[in-house]
């Protein structure tokens, strides 16, 4: 094995989705010394700018009237030179920026000639390199010739003739396919610019926008998508998976893969209610005992004292926000145990949604527990309503329950709380709901050490 410089090699379909698409990733691999390269794969020439840049009309891009009437080379080339601008702007070095012969015309890239071009590059640049291209599973509004690029590096990997694909999801179509395992397997990076690569970025933009006729300069990239470089300028991030030939992953990939799959939503529909305020119910003998967010060392002590096994996931929920809360009996018998989750973002459970709740007023009680031979003596709602009435933040409490879990919701509704209905992720009704409680973002990633998916 050998630990020489890395090599990258990016695929962009047209001249501005090296930027638009995987700018940030260029710039960042740039910088950490990677060998950078950038291929790209059509000749951008469909694009509508070129009447746009006839019509005789002004724009509020730049000076002067659209009066160039630029022949298809002419537009090709103007094109060119906005990308190889980009490129360099993000650090590329100028022999490492490849505009093939065999590209195809824009819009007719076909899955073959895309795998012919990749294969090309990784047969000069060596087999540890990882190839960067777009996703091919990005929505219905996703361009072919994006499809076809992801598809030839996809089919590439199964076969075994490629190692490692990064694959991208264009920022402006992230929004709509953010929550879907199936477009988007496993949890995705998102890679910012930091510091000075916001300059470089900002120049990188700039090669798009330089309206100079005289030097075959039109603006091509900035006519033609101006939100999209506005709305990339003002957030400058990329969305990215990896996928290795899964028949040869390393066990270290396998892992890591692991670690990043999304885990299934349930499909089930939920039965939801919610709570304000309650009064405190008469314990007896019964003791209430809360371990708030962050003590971790009481939870264990805890934990010890009651034999209860401890794990990482319920450290890691306290670290995240949450509290315990617990019933016990007058000599230390642990009768009943739940959670609350308030204040910071946390996750439900392994399946669950992960709701993030920075700014909301509203908690969510989870994981609730009576041993079995307890139950049915009513401990469930002592204990819902004890948390209610001690906890401190909160205006309102959520708890929910499977439709098939009739005691829990018998024991929920005895403690006082109000039916809101059966919610379903499928539907989306779980979401809205969740908005609509003041929830700022819903997450569907959870992992012990959390993946946060939402920016
Ligand atoms: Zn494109
Ligand atoms: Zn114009």
């Amino acid at each position: 094995m050998f630990l020489g410089r890395k090599t990258v090699l990016y695929f962009c379909p047209h001249q501005d989705d090296e930027l638009l698409t995987m700018g940030v990733n260029i710039c960042s691999d740039v910088r950490k010394g990677k060998n950078v390269h950038v291929i790209l794969c059509t000749n951008g020439s469909k694009s509508n700018v070129r009447n746009v840049l006839k019509n005789g009309k002004r724009c509020l891009l730049h000076e002067g009237t659209h009066t160039h009437e630029l022949s298809v080379d002419e537009f090709i080339h103007a094109r060119d030179q906005e990308f190889i601008g980009s490129c360099t702007a993000l650090g590329v070095e100028a022999a490492n920026i490849h505009i093939p012969e065999k590209r195809d015309i824009d819009g007719f890239l076909s899955v073959k000639n895309a795998e012919e071009i990749i294969k090309h590059y990784y047969s000069i640049y060596g087999h540890n390199a990882v190839v960067c291209t777009i996703s091919p599973n990005n929505g219905p509004s996703q361009h072919q010739d994006h499809k076809a690029l992801g598809k030839a590096a996809d089919h590439l990997l199964r076969q075994g003739i490629i190692e490692e694909v990064r694959f991208f999801i264009e920022p402006y179509l992230f929004g709509q396919i953010q929550d879907n395992p199936r477009l988007i397997p496993i949890a995705p990076t998102i890679t910012k610019a930091t510091g000075d690569m916001k300059i470089a970025m900002e120049e990188a933009i700039r090669s798009y926008s330089i309206w100079n006729p005289a030097e075959q300069r039109y603006a091509i990239g900035y006519h033609s998508v101006t939100s999209d470089f506005d709305n990339y300028l003002k957030a400058l991030h990329c969305y990215s998976f990896v996928s290795w030939n899964p028949n040869k992953m390393t066990l270290f990939q396998r892992i890591i893969q692991q670690h990043k799959k999304w885990l299934k939503l349930q499909k089930q529909s939920q039965l939801f209610y919610s709570l304000s305020s309650c009064e405190q119910p008469d314990l007896g003998a019964l003791g209430l005992i809360h371990i708030p967010a962050q003590a971790t060392s009481s939870y264990e002590d805890f934990c010890t004292r009651h034999n209860v096994p401890l794990t990482d996931k319920n450290l890691q929920r306290l670290t995240d926000g949450s509290s315990f809360w617990a019933l016990v009996s007058s000599d230390g018998e642990l009768l009943s145990s739940g959670w609350l989750a308030y204040k910071q973002h946390f996750y439900i459970g392994e399946t669950d949604y992960g709701f993030d709740m920075w700014e909301s007023k509203t908690a969510v009680l989870f994981d609730f527990n009576t041993k079995a031979e307890h139950r049915g003596n009513g401990y469930y709602g002592l204990l819902l309503k004890s948390i209610v009435n001690n906890a401190e933040g909160p205006d309102r409490y959520i708890i929910y329950t499977s439709p098939d879990n009739t005691s829990s919701a018998k024991g929920i509704l005895k403690a006082g709380f109000q039916f809101d209905g059966m919610l379903s992720a499928a539907d989306g009704s779980i979401k809205s709901y969740l908005r609509r409680a003041g929830f700022t973002s819903i997450v569907r990633k959870y992992q012990l050490y959390g993946l946060r998916v939402a920016p």
